[in-house]
């Protein structure tokens, strides 16, 4: 069984998924409405080993595995590899183990407790770095700075795992988005993940983002703005062999390419949409 509700990355659609803890540590960002509904706790040995058993049957050569829910990282180093340990022993096939993670779960880590995970089995990090602008960060109640999030990713990194960053198009609202836009691809730049991704802001009635819209104090950007903002974000960057998509079902225009090799396509592409009279985008707004 899982405790609902259960989220995973766009890329692991077609991984198993373990769920050995429930909720998200932090739970506090502004914007963030998945896992309101959950007190954080790890699952107990009794637990996991119960939900393995009720997964093995149906995925016992499973070759991908995310461990859920948001951020697996916080728990203690030693507790992590003894449930790789276990967790590979059950699905002998894993090639690939990942699961989101905290900045803040990588930076209370030394870096040999990072090798020592890295080694046992968790190979890619999903790091939310949602804004790199130090303003927007601490509106949306992020639990870090501009320069403490650079350094937990290259801290990553420098630990071999291979790293994923998000960043949501459109955090800064109106009044921050050319600032959300470059010191997005400041903070991006600095940490060169393997994988970027780029969201939408969607707003759900459960998050805290909502009232601030009611009340006016923060206001979304138009589908137009956003178009604006992303290429002032792409434009930017400087990457070196760093797979980016925005294919999430949030985003207005699906893109997909290596950075830096394919910016200027990209860009280019954005800014023919922008100047064609014909961009129609896909919505999926719920505010
Ligand atoms: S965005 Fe990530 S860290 Fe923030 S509350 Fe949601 S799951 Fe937790």
């Amino acid at each position: 069984m899982y405790s609902m509700p259960l989220y995973r990355p766009p890329s692991e659609a077609r991984s198993l998924i373990i769920q050995v803890t429930e909720g998200c540590s932090h739970n506090r960002c502004r914007f963030c409405y998945m896992y309101k509904c959950k007190q954080f706790r790890m699952k107990s040995d009794r637990e996991l080993k119960e939900h393995i058993e009720w997964l093995k049957p149906h995925y016992s050569h499973a070759e991908r595995i995310f461990l859920a829910d948001g951020n697996v990282l916080c728990l203690k180093t030693e507790k992590i590899l003894e449930m790789l340990d276990y967790i590979k022993k059950e699905f002998p096939n894993a090639k690939r183990i990942s699961s989101y993670s905290g900045p803040l779960d990588i930076l209370r880590k030394s870096e040999e407790e990072l090798k020592s995970v890295r080694e046992a089995g968790i190979e890619l990090l999903y790091m939310g770095v949602e804004s790199g602008s130090d303003r927007v960060l601490s509106l949306m109640d992020k639990g870090v700075n501009q320069s403490q999030m650079i350094e937990a990713g290259q801290k990553a990194i420098r630990a071999g795992f291979k790293l994923s960053c998000m960043i949501i198009s459109g955090l800064g609202g109106k009044e921050m988005m050319h600032e959300h836009a470059l010191e997005s691809a400041k903070v991006i730049s600095a940490i060169n993940p393997h994988y970027f991704s780029l969201l939408r802001l969607v707003v759900e009635e459960e998050s805290e983002l909502a009232e601030d819209i009611r009340k006016g104090s923060f206001q979304m950007l138009s589908p137009m703005e956003v178009l604006e903002e992303n290429i002032l974000m792409l434009e930017n960057m400087e990457l070196e062999d760093c797979i980016f998509r925005a294919n999430h079902v949030s985003n207005h225009v699906n893109q997909a390419g290596t950075l830096n090799r394919d910016k200027d396509v990209l860009v280019t592409r954005l800014k023919v949409l922008r100047d064609s009279g014909n961009f129609i985008p896909m919505e999926y707004d719920t505010l």
